[in-house]
C-alpha cells in the first residue's frame, strides 16, 4: 500500500487525512474550492437489523460492531452456541471470529441456497473446515429472550420464489410449516450493511456513475455493497466519464466492461504451460490449530516455489500475441522477448503513449516515474513486466 500510494504521489495525487465529508467539508465546499469534480467512495458503514422481536436483547450483535470491536483487540462475550444471521463475506468472517473467541458451536443461518451465497467456495471450505455449520433456506422470526439474555432463535423454514430485484429467487416462508428454535446463547446479524444516514444509498446512472449533481459521482460500496473487485471496476469507470467531463474529445480514458479474451490452451501451448504441475500447499495450520487464535494460517511460498509456481504464468497480457504495440511504435522500442513477452527498450522508449492507447486489452500501463529532466530529456530507465510493456510517460 504504501508503494502504491507513493505511485500515486508521484503523479501529483495529494491525500488529506483526518477529515470528513459532512463534518469538515462537504461536496459544495469543494466545488467552491475549485475542484471540478468530486468522486464519492465511502463506503457503507452501518449493519441491518432483521426488525424481529428481541434484537435488543443482551447477547445480540451486530456484526460489524462486533468484528469491528475484535479487530481493536477486544474480546466480546461468546457463550458456547452462536449463529449468525446471514450469508456473505461479514457472516462468514463474523462466525470465524466467534469460533476463534472460543465458541463450541457455530451455525450460519442463510434464507436461500449455496448458490445464490455472496461468499467464494474458498471462504465457505475455510468456513466449514474450522467446524462452522451452515443452515439454509432459513429466516429468524423471533430472538427468544430470557432474564434480559438471548436463549434462542426462533427460525421459519423457506423455499425459493421468483427472481427479486437483487436477479436472485427470492426467498418465501413456507406457510403452516412448523417453526424451530435454536437454543443458543448469541445471535450475531451479518444482514447486510446501509450507509450511515446522512447521504442516503447513493443512486446513480449505471454507464457514468453521475449522481445528477453536476461533476459529482460515486462508486463502490456507497451505492451498495458489494466486493473489492466491484468497487475497484466502479472507480475506474467513473475515471473514464470525469475525464471525458474535463477534457471533452480530448478525453483518452476508456472503460471497458469485458476485456477480450484469448484462446487459453493456445496461450498455454506457446509458453510451454503443464497443467497441474506445481501445485503447494499454502495452509501452514490445520483447522483445529487456527481456530484457537487470530494468527494468519497460510504460508508465503519460499523463493524455490514461487520461481516455479511463476513457470505456469499464463501470461495472459500479451497471449493475445497481436503486436499492434510492437508494429505502431515509431521508435521500434518494443521488441519481443522469448515466446510473448514484449518489453519496452525503455533507452528507445520516448513516452509518446501510442502502444498505450492501442492496446486492446489495456495491457499498458503509461507511469511517470519522475524520469525527464527540466529539458524534458529521459534521464532513468523503466521496467516492464509479464503483462506488457510499461513505458515511462509524463504526462499521465
Ligand atoms: C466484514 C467484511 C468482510 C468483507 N470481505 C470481503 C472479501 O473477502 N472480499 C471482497 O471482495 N469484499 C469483501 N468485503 C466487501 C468490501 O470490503 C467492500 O466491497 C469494499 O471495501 C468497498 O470499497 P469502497 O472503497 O467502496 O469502500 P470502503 O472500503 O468501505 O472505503 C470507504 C472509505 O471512506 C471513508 N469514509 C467513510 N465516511 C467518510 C466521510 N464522511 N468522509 C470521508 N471519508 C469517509 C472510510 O473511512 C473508508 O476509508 C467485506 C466487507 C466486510 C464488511
Ligand atoms: S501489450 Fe497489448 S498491443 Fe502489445 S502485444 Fe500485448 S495485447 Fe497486443
Ligand atoms: S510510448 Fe514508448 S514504447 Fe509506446 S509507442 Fe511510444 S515510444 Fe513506443
Amino acid at each position: 500500500l504504501d508503494e502504491e500510494i507513493e505511485l500515486m504521489e508521484t503523479v501529483g495525487i495529494k491525500f488529506e487525512t483526518g477529515k470528513a465529508l459532512g463534518k469538515d467539508f462537504t461536496v459544495d465546499s469543494l466545488k467552491k474550492d475549485g475542484f471540478d469534480s468530486v468522486y464519492l467512495a465511502v463506503g457503507t458503514w452501518k449493519g441491518r437489523s432483521a426488525g424481529i422481536p428481541g434484537e435488543d436483547a443482551q447477547g445480540v450483535y451486530d456484526a460489524l460492531k462486533f468484528l469491528r470491536k475484535v479487530n481493536d483487540g477486544e474480546k466480546p462475550e461468546i457463550g458456547d452456541t452462536v449463529v449468525v444471521v446471514g450469508g456473505g463475506f461479514t457472516a462468514a468472517d463474523a462466525a470465524r471470529a466467534a469460533r476463534r473467541l472460543g465458541a463450541g458451536q457455530v451455525y450460519i443461518a442463510y434464507r436461500r441456497t449455496r448458490d445464490q451465497m455472496p461468499i467464494t467456495d474458498e471462504e465457505l471450505f475455510e468456513t466449514e473446515e474450522e467446524g462452522i455449520k451452515i443452515m439454509y433456506l432459513v429466516a429468524p422470526e423471533m430472538i427468544e429472550v430470557k432474564d434480559g439474555k438471548v436463549a434462542g432463535i426462533k427460525m421459519n423454514t423457506n423455499v425459493l420464489g421468483d427472481v427479486d430485484a437483487s436477479g436472485r429467487r427470492c426467498p418465501i416462508n413456507v406457510q403452516d410449516c412448523s417453526d424451530f428454535t435454536l437454543r443458543c446463547d448469541n445471535v450475531i446479524m451479518a444482514l447486510g450493511q446501509k450507509d450511515d444516514g446522512s447521504m442516503g444509498n447513493i443512486k446513480v446512472d449505471h454507464e457514468t456513475l453521475s449522481t445528477g449533481m453536476e461533476g459529482v459521482y460515486a462508486g463502490g460500496d456507497s451505492t451498495g455493497a458489494g466486493t473489492v473487485i466491484k468497487a475497484i471496476a466502479m472507480g475506474r469507470k467513473a475515471a473514464a466519464a470525469i475525464d471525458k467531463q474535463l477534457l471533452g474529445d480530448e478525453a483518452t480514458m476508456e472503460y471497458i466492461d469485458k476485456l477480450e479474451s484469448v484462446d487459453k490452451y493456445d496461450v498455454l501451448e506457446r509458453s510451454g504451460y503443464k497443467r497441474n504441475i506445481n501445485r503447494f500447499d499454502i495452509y501452514a495450520r490445520t483447522a483445529i490449530e487456527r481456530i484457537g487464535d487470530f494468527e494468519t494460517f497460510t504460508r508465503t511460498l519460499t523463493e524455490e516455489e514461487a520461481v516455479k509456481e511463476a513457470t505456469k504464468c499464463l501470461r495472459c497480457g500479451c497471449g493475445e500475441g497481436c503486436s499492434i504495440c510492437a508494429d505502431i511504435c515509431k521508435e521500434f522500442a518494443i521488441h519481443l522477448d522469448g515466446a510473448d513477452r514484449w518489453v519496452v527498450n525503455v533507452d528507445e522508449c520516448v513516452a509518446c503513449g501510442m502502444c498505450y492507447n492501442r492496446c486492446p486489452n489495456h495491457n499498458i500501463e503509461m507511469i511517470n516515474l519522475g524520469l525527464l529532466d527540466d529539458n524534458r530529456q529521459k534521464v532513468g530507465s523503466a521496467s516492464s513486466c509479464d503483462r506488457g510493456p510499461t513505458p515511462v510517460c509524463d504526462v499521465h
